[in-house]
C-alpha cells in the first residue's frame, strides 16, 4: 500500500516531533572540532513521498553537513557508472560488525573494505568515481549528490577545513587500503574528496528528497529527474539494510524496519521503497554515532505510517 492521506501524514510527523522534543539523550560528536560546536537542541523531521509531497516540521530546513549519509549516494553513483558486480567485488556488501572508522576489519580481511558504508569502504568507493582528475571526480560527485537533492549542494568550508586538519585516521585508512593495493589513485587526494563529500550541506528536507529518490526507483519525485536506474536504487537500499547504521544495523532494522543511513552530524534518512523517505536531524548521538532523537522519531513514524518492509500488513 501507499502512505496514509496527506493530512494524516502531516499530523503524524508533527506528533513525532512534539513527542521527542524533550528527549535529550546522547551527546554531540566531538572528534571533528566544528561538529562539537553544533547546537544540540536542533531537531527537524521531513517526510517526502514518491509523488513529491512534503511535510517539514521543526528545524527541517536547517543546514548541516551530510557526513556519512553521503556514502549511500556516492555508492549509488559508482554502482551506476561501474556496475554492481565490480563494486561488489572491490568494496563488498557485508556488515563489519565494527565501528565506522575501524581499521580492524581491513586487517582481518586482507585489506578488503567489506562495505561502502564504513569509512574504509566509502573512501575506496569515492576513489572509483569516474574522472581523469580530482576536479573532474568532484564535479561528478557533487552533480550526482545535487541531483538526488534536486538542488545545488554546497560545501561547508569551515567543517571541511576542520575535518581536513584532524582526519589522520581516515588518511591512515586510505594508506592501509593502498598498502593492500585496494585503492586506485593518490590516497591524500581521495581522502580530500571524501572529506569534501562529507562536508556538503543538507537539511532534513533534502535528506527526505534524496531518500525518496531511492524509494522512487531512482527518479527524484520533486524534480522528475532519473538520477540512477531502478536497479541501482534497489541495490543501494539493500546495502543500507545491511550496513546503513554501522554495527547497529540489525537493531535498527528490528526497531524501524526500514533501510536507513546515519551520519555523525546528526542526520538520518530512512527509505521506504515505493512509498517515500523520512529525513531527520538532531545532533545528539548514541555510542555508535547515530542521532538518538533522529532514530527514535524515525522508529515512531515508521510504526505510525506502516513502513516496516517486513510486515505482512
Ligand atoms: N566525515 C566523517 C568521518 O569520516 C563521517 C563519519 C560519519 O558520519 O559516520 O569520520
Amino acid at each position: 500500500g501507499s502512505l496514509p492521506g496527506w493530512e494524516r501524514v502531516d499530523a503524524l510527523v508533527r506528533d513525532a516531533h512534539e513527542h521527542l522534543l524533550a528527549d535529550r539523550d546522547g551527546a554531540v560528536a566531538d572528534y571533528i572540532p566544528t561538529l562539537a560546536a553544533a547546537d544540540p537542541e536542533l531537531f527537524g523531521i521531513a517526510v517526502v513521498d514518491v509523488t513529491g509531497g512534503a511535510h517539514d516540521v521543526g528545524d527541517a530546513v536547517t543546514a548541516f553537513t551530510i557526513q556519512s549519509i553521503s556514502k549511500a549516494f556516492v555508492y549509488a553513483l559508482v554502482a551506476q557508472e561501474l556496475g554492481r558486480d565490480l563494486v561488489g567485488e572491490r568494496i563488498g556488501v557485508n556488515n563489519t560488525g565494527l565501528a565506522f572508522n575501524s581499521v580492524v576489519a581491513l586487517e582481518l580481511n586482507d585489506g578488503h573494505p567489506m562495505n561502502p558504508m564504513v569509512n574504509a569502504g566509502a573512501i575506496a568507493t569515492t576513489a572509483l568515481v569516474p574522472g581523469a582528475t580530482a576536479a573532474e571526480k568532484w564535479s561528478r560527485l557533487t552533480a550526482a549528490m545535487s541531483a538526488f537533492a534536486g538542488r545545488h549542494l554546497a560545501v561547508d568550508q569551515e567543517v571541511y577545513a576542520s575535518e581536513s586538519a584532524t582526519n589522520d585516521r581516515n588518511r591512515a585508512i586510505a594508506r592501509l587500503l593502498r598498502s593492500y593495493d585496494r585503492l586506485d589513485g593518490d590516497p591524500e587526494e581521495i581522502v580530500d574528496l571524501y572529506t569534501r563529500q562529507c562536508s556538503l550541506l543538507v537539511s532534513a528536507h533534502d535528506l527526505a528528497v534524496m531518500g525518496a529518490t531511492l524509494a522512487d526507483g531512482g527518479v527524484n519525485p520533486v524534480s522528475g529527474e532519473q538520477v540512477v536506474s531502478d536497479a541501482v536504487s534497489r541495490d543501494t537500499v539493500a546495502v543500507l539494510a545491511s550496513s546503513g547504521l554501522y554495527e547497529h544495523s540489525g537493531e535498527w532494522l528490528l526497531e524501524v524496519g526500514v533501510p536507513g543511513k546515519s551520519g555523525v552530524s546528526g542526520g538520518v534518512v530512512a527509505v521506504a521503497p515505493g512509498k517515500g523517505a523520512i529525513g531527520a536531524f538532531s545532533p545528539r548521538l548514541d555510542k555508535a554515532g547515530n542521532s538518538v532523537r533522529g532514530q527514535r522519531a524515525t522508529a515512531r513514524l515508521s510504526r505510525a505510517l506502516g513502513l516496516n518492509i517486513f510486515a505482512s500488513r
